[in-house]
Formats: C-alpha cells, sequence, structure tokens
C-alpha cells in the first residue's frame, strides 16, 4: 500500500568524523537540482502517497538555490503533498529561517538530531562540528518554534577511550534533554576510519553494560512522550494492518494501533489517543 515514500534530494558527506566510513564510500556532498526533486514529489503524490520524507546523507547541506530551506518551500508550495517528514539534520541546519517553515502544518513537527555523545570530549574526538551547548541551544531554539516536536536522536556508547565520566556526562545530557526516541549503539571501529586507530578502546562487557543503562533511558524517555499525547486528538496515516490491529503514525511519530475491520490504509484520519501501549499509543476514530 502507498502511503509513506523516499526522495532522496542530496547525497555524500564531507564531514571527517573520526568514525564514520560514509566521506570515503560516498565521497563529498551532491545534490539534485530543485526542480527535480519537487517533480519527483508531485509524481509520488500522483501515484497517492500522502507522506513524503527527504532523505539523504546530510540533507541539511543541500546545495542548490537557497539550500534547504528554498527546497521545502517550493515543495509545499507547488505540491499537494499532506505530509512532509525531513530524515535527519544537523545542530546548525536549525537556523530561524529554516525554523519558520514549520508554520506550515504539513511539515512533520519531527526532527531527528543525531547527537552520538553528550560529552564534549567525545565529540571532540569523533569530531563532530558541535558542542553540548550548541546543541542544546539547536533543541530550544526548535522546541520553541515548533509545537509536540518530537525529536529523536541517535548516540553511540563505548567510542575509544570514553571514560565512565564521560559516558555519565553523556547519559546525564541525554536524560536532561528528554528525547521522544533514542537509537543506542555501541560502537564498532570501521577499518579505514581514524577512530580504529585510536587506543583505549572499551571492553565489549562495559560496552554491553552502558549500552543497556542506555537503552533503558531511552524506553522510560520515549514513553513519557508518549504519555503527554494521550488524550489528545492528533492526525494518523494508517498505514497496514495485523491480525485485525491497525497502525500508523502521527506527524510527531507516535506509532499508533487501531482494531478495526475497517479499510484504513493510506487515510489520513483524526485520532483519539487513548492508553499507552508498550511500542505506542491506542487510538480510537473520532
Ligand atoms: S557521521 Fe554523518 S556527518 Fe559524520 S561523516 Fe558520517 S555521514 Fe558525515
Amino acid at each position: 500500500m502507498r502511503t509513506r515514500t523516499l526522495v532522496k534530494i542530496q547525497e555524500g558527506c564531507s564531514q571527517p568524523c573520526s568514525f564514520c566510513i560514509v566521506p570515503r564510500v560516498r565521497g563529498p556532498e551532491r545534490s539534485r537540482p530543485q526542480e527535480e526533486v519537487v517533480a519527483e514529489v508531485k509524481a509520488r503524490v500522483a501515484e497517492g502517497y500522502k507522506e513524503v520524507i527527504l532523505t539523504g546523507t546530510r540533507i541539511g547541506r543541500y546545495g542548490p538555490g537557497e539550500g534547504l530551506r528554498g527546497l521545502i518551500t517550493h515543495i509545499l508550495e507547488e505540491s499537494d503533498v499532506q505530509r512532509l517528514r525531513l530524515s535527519s539534520l544537523e545542530p546548525s541546519d536549525l537556523t530561524p529561517d529554516l525554523l519558520r517553515l514549520w508554520e506550515d502544518s504539513r511539515l512533520c513537527p519531527h526532527v531527528h538530531l543525531p547527537l552520538q555523545s553528550g560529552s564534549d570530549s567525545v565529540l571532540e574526538r569523533m569530531g563532530r562540528a558541535y558542542s553540548t551547548a550548541d546543541y542544546q541551544r539547536a533543541v530550544s531554539l526548535a522546541r520553541e518554534a515548533i509545537p509536540n516536536l518530537a525529536l529523536t536522536t541517535d548516540i553511540m556508547v563505548g567510542f575509544p577511550g570514553e571514560s565512565e565520566g564521560e559516558f555519565n556526562k553523556s547519559y546525564r545530557f541525554c536524560e536532561r534533554i528528554g528525547f521522544a526516541g533514542l537509537h543506542i549503539f555501541p560502537y564498532s571501529p570501521r577499518p579505514g576510519t581514524r577512530a580504529a586507530r585510536m587506543a583505549n578502546t572499551v571492553g565489549n562487557g562495559e560496552k554491553k553494560r552502558r549500552t543497556h543503562l542506555m537503552l533503558d533511558l531511552a524506553e522510560g524517555s520515549s514513553r513519557r512522550f508518549r504519555e503527554r499525547f494521550l488524550g489528545q486528538e492528533m492526525n494518523v496515516l494508517w498505514e497496514g494492518e495485523k491480525e485485525g490491529i491497525w497502525f500508523g503514525l502521527t506527524g510527531n511519530y507516535l506509532r499508533v494501533f487501531l482494531p478495526s475491520q475497517e479499510q484504513l490504509a493510506n487515510e489520513l484520519l483524526t485520532t483519539n489517543l487513548v492508553a499507552h501501549k508498550e511500542d505506542g499509543v491506542w487510538g480510537e476514530l473520532t
């Protein structure tokens, strides 16, 4: 069933993160022409897709015209897309100009902002282009501009040299931010990267322990985020059904479940979020 689809707008990365092989494998940043992307979005909408997700290695570095902001503006102006979602951004992408675009409610209130670590010294060894203070500032701006924002992230655990103190800092930073979702990855070396040659690696047992701690934090954090919306009505794009239970997503990435015999596929329906579920929330049609 056609419900959500990906449209690639950009490829490659020119940032030298010490753990990542992508710049070497995919090459430097290059972007698709704006008209081509807008035309593809229109074509997907004509095929019946209701949600389009703009993807790429670093979509914030989208190049032609007025960059990502210009591209999104053209898509929203020229297409009838009902939902537009961005795959992943960096803290420096979240400028007031870009954030103003969320005044159009078709742009999903969901920002995936990979943090990797909440310790400044680890971020420096990773070669990331921001500090925790930069990250915190970007989050505050985004939360101010986008009501009901779901902020999700990636966290790497056990980067070479990550001390107990650095891990604790990272843990507490994640706790303070209060993410809607965290993807936790234990560090594993990619041959050919600078990080793979770093000394002072974290043992597997310790990596496992830290990963479990972060996973527990992630579970609590996303549950608290979901609970904030119980009792509210939100638009859900229903995607599919398994054993009589339909599943779909809100704009802010809550997975909603609903027992129903009706055909709901690809319907964007106002839904009451009524109860917590292990991996989402239960909904009722209004
Ligand atoms: S982690 Fe992301 S930003 Fe860093 S080098 Fe890899 S693709 Fe680029």
